[in-house]
């Protein structure tokens, strides 16, 4: 059956997408719609056709699924962000269970137990950082979020994934960027100053880092944004950083510190970590905290273990771990996240933790040429996942346990099946659910070597 453009088709939702997307079939072909959820009867939209699959946009509601709720954000149809907003949580959750075991099943084809999900206690006010596009126009300034694949800013002072202080930063800046005439970045022609707001919070020690992001040197009227900043007394650190590049990527790797600390510290199981602006820090702490006690109990310690932390950030996973590991070492691709980790063993007293700097197999080489053999390594890679010569690597260097933190089911799924015939069996997985009304989904799961089995 064929499908044009522009045409209005009747479609199930049978399943979302790992990006959000409500899919369903017409005449075989896959009609991809956001903003649908599983289960609802739609009349779609179409306004993209190739072979293999369309796009459409929910023109009306037939028959509403018993899982759809009215979202309760103003721009959430529009943000690239909460692709979840008009669904039950509870749907959501068995969606991301149902994801995880998908993966499991049909990438990695292994037959390993996956425990329920760990839902959030709170699904709003969770994230404790966020990036804002700007855009200054006739002398009005905006902030919010880019649309989903684009690159258009949709304004949202005031996100509810966001703690509420952020939206009372945001206003700093606005004061501060129409006072001043300040000029927003165009990516086409590489002009204009401010490019992004950079806003982080430690949760549980309420201090906060606000960050401009520029095309230039140095800010305009600096001295009145740090003044009018520092009226939030849990502002703790105001950072610049420097980015002329003709790129998506957000932060250059040059940030100065302009007042303030370097560094915001925050807690996670009793334990103090500093934070610095180019570091990764998990963005839902509460959640953060329940996937490392997993991780904990997948490593398995008894205070005898060599660990190795892969992709260690800013050492979080291991230094909570670290009382009962013999040794432990870290390997890390960011240096100022080398630096943090270094600074947070010695702020939690740890004396037995070493760190590199580099990538996960260069440093995981180095390692085992150092004749380390580490008897539990955790893996916690970005989203595409860990290159299989540094899974081969560890197969090598043969530790009796793998923890492998994933925030891609799917990477997680190919990489599982790699081990799985390197010798290492994946034993049991726990879905976390650290991104509320996202569709991002985060999963732990132990790894055993083959001997460990039985
Ligand atoms: N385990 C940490 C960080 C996880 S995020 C935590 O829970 O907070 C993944 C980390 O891997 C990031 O800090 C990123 O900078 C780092 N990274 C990305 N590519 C890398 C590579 N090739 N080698 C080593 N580290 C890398």
């Amino acid at each position: 059956m064929d499908i044009k453009k522009n045409d209005d088709i009747k479609l199930n939702i049978e399943d979302m997408t790992s990006e959000g997307a409500a899919v369903g079939h017409y005449g075989g072909i896959a009609v991809f719609v956001r903003g649908a959820v599983t289960g609802d009867e739609i009349i779609a939209h179409i306004i993209k056709t190739s072979k293999r699959y369309c796009i459409g946009i929910v023109k009306e509601i037939i028959t509403p699924s018993p899982s759809r709720i009215e979202s309760d954000c103003p721009v959430s149809d529009k943000c690239g962000g909460c692709a979840f907003r008009n669904m039950t949580y509870a749907e959501e959750l068995r969606y991301k269970q149902s994801r995880v075991e998908n993966a499991i099943k049909r990438i990695a084809h292994l037959d390993v137990p996956v425990k329920d999900i760990i839902a959030a206690d709170k699904t709003d006010g969770y994230r404790n950082k966020a990036q804002y596009p700007v855009k200054t126009e006739n002398g009005v300034f905006t902030a919010g979020f880019y649309a989903y694949k684009s690159h258009r800013i949709i304004p949202c002072s005031e996100c509810k994934l966001q703690p509420k202080e952020f939206t009372k930063i945001l206003n700093v800046f606005k004061k501060w960027a129409e006072k001043n005439g300040i000029t927003s970045y165009d990516e086409n022609k590489g002009s204009g100053l401010l490019r992004h707001i950079y806003l982080r919070k430690a949760e549980k020690t309420g201090e906060i880092m606000a960050c401009a992001v520029i095309n230039g040197e140095s800010l305009t009227d600096e001295k009145f944004l740090i003044e009018e900043l520092k009226k939030n007394e849990n502002v703790k650190s105001v950072c610049v950083n420097i980015n002329r590049a003709d790129t998506n990527v957000i932060l250059s790797e040059e940030t100065k510190t302009v007042w303030g600390k370097d560094t915001i510290t925050d807690e996670l199981l009793g334990k103090r970590f500093v934070i610095s602006p180019n570091s990764f820090y998990q963005v839902n702490r509460s959640q953060c905290e329940k996937l490392y006690t997993v991780a904990g109990e997948y490593a398995a310690l008894t205070g005898s273990e060599t660990v190795v932390d892969l992709y260690c950030g800013i050492g979080t996973i291991g230094l909570s771990l670290s009382e009962k590991a013999k040794r432990l070492f870290g390997i890390e691709i960011i240096p100022q996240a080398v630096e943090n980790a270094r600074l947070n063993a010695k702020l939690n007293e740890v004396d037995n933790a070493e760190y590199f700097c580099g990538d996960a197999f260069s440093g995981a080489n180095e390692l085992e040429k150092r004749g380390i053999s580490p008897d539990v390594i955790i893996l916690d890679p970005p989203r595409k996942g860990c290159q299989r010569e540094l899974l081969e690597l560890i197969a090598k260097m043969a530790p009796k346990r793998i923890v492998y933190v994933s925030c891609d089911s799917a990477t997680l799924a190919r990489d599982l099946e790699i081990l799985d015939g390197l010798g290492y069996k994946a034993k049991e997985v726990t879905p976390v659910d650290m991104f509320p009304r996202t569709p991002h989904c985060e999963a732990v799961c132990q790894v055993l070597r083959s001997d460990m089995n039985s």
